[in-house]
């Protein structure tokens, strides 16, 4: 039987067919959840949901800043309007500014707090509060990184928001569980992506030498981190909650 049927999920930063929120988007639908769409901009997240309805699944779109506390709520309220109300979200949508400490200026450290970590708190915030009206749990899986849980220079402010979002998670299962609402982070190591493309773009010497040094001696693909959400979405994680799931290839073994 299908892992997601009769499930509503929404995936943020969900706007490309090779990122971690598209492939989460492709991989929840073909185990019959309706997924709701958002990003930045709508080509993205209109290529995503036509190939996934290409595959008789559901897909809804809307285009969202996660920064934007109130289209949170603009959000969710199309959700209960059209498709009953939430049962999974996935805070995806991120962006990675790489520099030296001295380097990183104050408009980038607070940029990467904001995409980072404040829309995890409000979409965690308006979801859970959904969720507990409607009475039928549900699940949130916040997108960390490996940076969340060890050094790995020039990230100052990326690594603030993803262990910030590690230990909110924490927080939030705690307070939710006796609701059924259960709040899970993921760890990605390093997952070959749009971002990992500009990555390796801008500093090819190390990019190659961090890969070599992973112990599987490969990136992960999208496909890696979408099993491992849909374990945490889906009523197979049911009693999985406060806790991580690190996607490395032994990075940090
Ligand atoms: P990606 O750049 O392909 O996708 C991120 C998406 O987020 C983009 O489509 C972008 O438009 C969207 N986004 C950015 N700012 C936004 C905003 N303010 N509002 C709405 N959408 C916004 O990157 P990805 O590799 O798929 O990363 C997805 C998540 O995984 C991110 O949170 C990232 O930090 C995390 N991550 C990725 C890797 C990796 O190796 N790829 C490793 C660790 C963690």
């Amino acid at each position: 039987m299908a892992r997601m049927n009769g499930k509503v999920a929404l995936i943020t930063g969900a706007g490309s067919m090779n990122g971690l929120g598209g492939a989460t988007a492709m991989r929840f639908a073909e185990e019959g959840a309706t997924v709701w769409l958002t990003d930045l901009r709508s080509d993205g997240i209109e290529a995503v949901a036509t190939a996934i309805e290409a595959r008789n699944g559901h897909a809804r779109t809307m285009v969202q800043d996660v920064t934007k506390e109130d289209g949170w709520d603009e959000l969710i309220d199309a959700m209960v309007e059209r498709d009953g109300g939430i049962d999974a979200l996935v805070n995806n949508a991120g962006i990675a500014v790489l520099r030296p400490i001295e380097a990183f200026a104050t408009d980038d450290w607070h940029r990467q707090l904001r995409v980072n970590l404040d829309s995890v708190f409000f979409g965690s915030r308006r979801a859970i509060a959904r969720m507990r009206e409607q009475g039928r749990g549900g699940a949130i899986i916040n997108i960390s990184s490996v940076a969340g849980i060890v050094g790995v220079p020039y990230c100052s402010a990326y690594a603030a928001a993803k262990g910030g979002v590690r230990i909110m998670s924490k927080v939030l299962a705690v307070e939710c569980a006796r609701d059924g609402i259960r709040v899970n982070t993921v760890h990605p190591g390093m997952i070959e992506t749009d971002m990992q493309i500009v990555a390796r773009r801008d500093n090819p010497d190390n990019f190659d030498k961090v890969v070599g040094s992973i112990p599987m001696g490969r990136m992960g693909e999208p496909l890696d981190i979408a099993n491992a959400n849909l374990f945490l979405a889906s009523d197979e994680g049911r009693y999985v909650t406060g806790t991580e799931i690190i996607v490395d290839g032994g990075m940090t073994a």
